[in-house]
């Protein structure tokens, strides 16, 4: 799984801005392309790339940490926890290094009594897991490999115990297919006890204007329930409000990707782009000064490989985004600021 990002600064008023948007060094490592299910929205490459080891699982934290002096290091597939060895070596590495935060993102199908003790041990790692709403939904998007059972059935049976983390947040995806349910997804969501939310619209995707349409109107109902809950002295949590990247959803940053190649963005993994934006290896990492100029050669590449259609939806969708944070902010300080403790902050 990826994590939604948008990519307009916050505009909310002097001092709002900089607490809003959290812009920090990143290790992007993607432990396996390989993933259990086929999502219909997925632009990630699955098959004929090795996974990560676990040593250089490592040796790409060590040396992000030597360059960038800390950061936050992401755990992306593929699907990471189809290897749970490789994600334990990563976590117990990096619970001895110091200014780092671990997020690791899972489609939630692979739980078992043995991962779950492994989160309860590293309290500290954000859990990002991926639930769209309602079964019809979350399923209808999902299409498992044969012989998986789907996937809202495999989550539901883990999710008492993942509500019990401290750091669990829900990311629902919305499509243009589902746009217009997506409030009530959001409220089947809540009904399930899940009150940390990452919302990501489909980005790389033609969205028509209507589905637009319906997108805004869903996420103008989700920005009420957002309002009516902090006013009420409520505790939900809505991610977005703390993330912004140089690129819709691909995320930049110093990204390993499982074949031990090194690129400015994970842009890497999606079929149109193959390895064309490899700028090393573990073993012949790039300078800072060749990473950056490679992000700069992202935006040109995007432009190259999707259609002026899809660039448009994308942006037309992050625009969407961005409004619905920027309507949230006002009431998300004001809630914060009675109640400092109890609104919770970046996770
Ligand atoms: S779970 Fe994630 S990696 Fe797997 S198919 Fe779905 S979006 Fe792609």
């Amino acid at each position: 799984m990826a994590p939604t990002v948008r990519t307009a600064p916050t505009a909310s008023g002097d001092g709002v801005r900089a607490r809003a948007d959290r812009w920090r060094a990143a290790l992007i490592l993607t432990i396996t392309r390989r993933c259990n299910l086929r999502c219909a929205y997925c632009p990630t490459v699955k098959d004929g790339v090795p996974d990560l080891s676990a040593d250089d699982a490592r040796r790409a934290i060590d040396l992000f940490v030597a360059r960038y002096g800390g950061g936050d290091i992401k755990l992306f597939g593929g699907e990471p926890l189809l290897r749970p060895d490789i994600v334990g070596a990563v976590l117990t590495h990096a619970a001895n290094v110091s200014n780092v935060s671990v997020y690791l993102s899972t489609n939630g199908t692979r739980f078992d009594a043995g991962i779950l003790d492994l989160l309860r041990a590293h309290p500290r790692v954000t859990l990002t897991l991926s639930m769209d709403g309602a079964p019809r939904d979350h399923d209808g998007l999902r299409r498992p490999l044969p012989g998986e059972a789907p996937s809202f059935a495999q989550i539901e049976r883990w999710l008492p115990e993942l509500l019990r983390l401290p750091r669990f947040v829900v990311t629902q995806t919305v499509a243009p297919s589902t746009a217009s349910r997506a409030a009530a997804n959001f409220r089947a969501l809540r009904a399930m006890g899940v009150v940390r939310f990452n919302l990501l619209p489909g980005y790389y995707l033609p969205w028509s204007a209507a589905q637009l349409s319906a997108l805004e109107g869903s996420f103008d109902a989700i920005a009420t329930e957002f309002e009516r809950d902090w006013e009420a002295g409520g505790r939900l949590y809505l991610r977005n409000l703390y993330t912004r990247a140089p690129t819709p959803f691909f995320n930049t940053g110093f990204v390993v990707d499982s074949d031990r190649t090194i690129h400015p963005s994970n842009l890497v993994l999606a079929e149109a782009v193959g390895d064309r934006t490899a700028v090393g290896t573990l073993d012949d990492p790039p300078s800072a000064e060749v990473l950056a100029e490679a992000a700069a050669r992202v935006p040109g590449l995007l432009r190259e490989v999707y259609t002026p259609e899809v660039l448009a939806s994308t942006a037309a969708v992050d625009a969407v985004l961005t409004r619905l944070c920027d309507r949230l902010y006002p009431a998300y300080f004001r809630a914060r600021a009675a109640r400092p403790s109890h609104v919770s902050g970046a996770a």
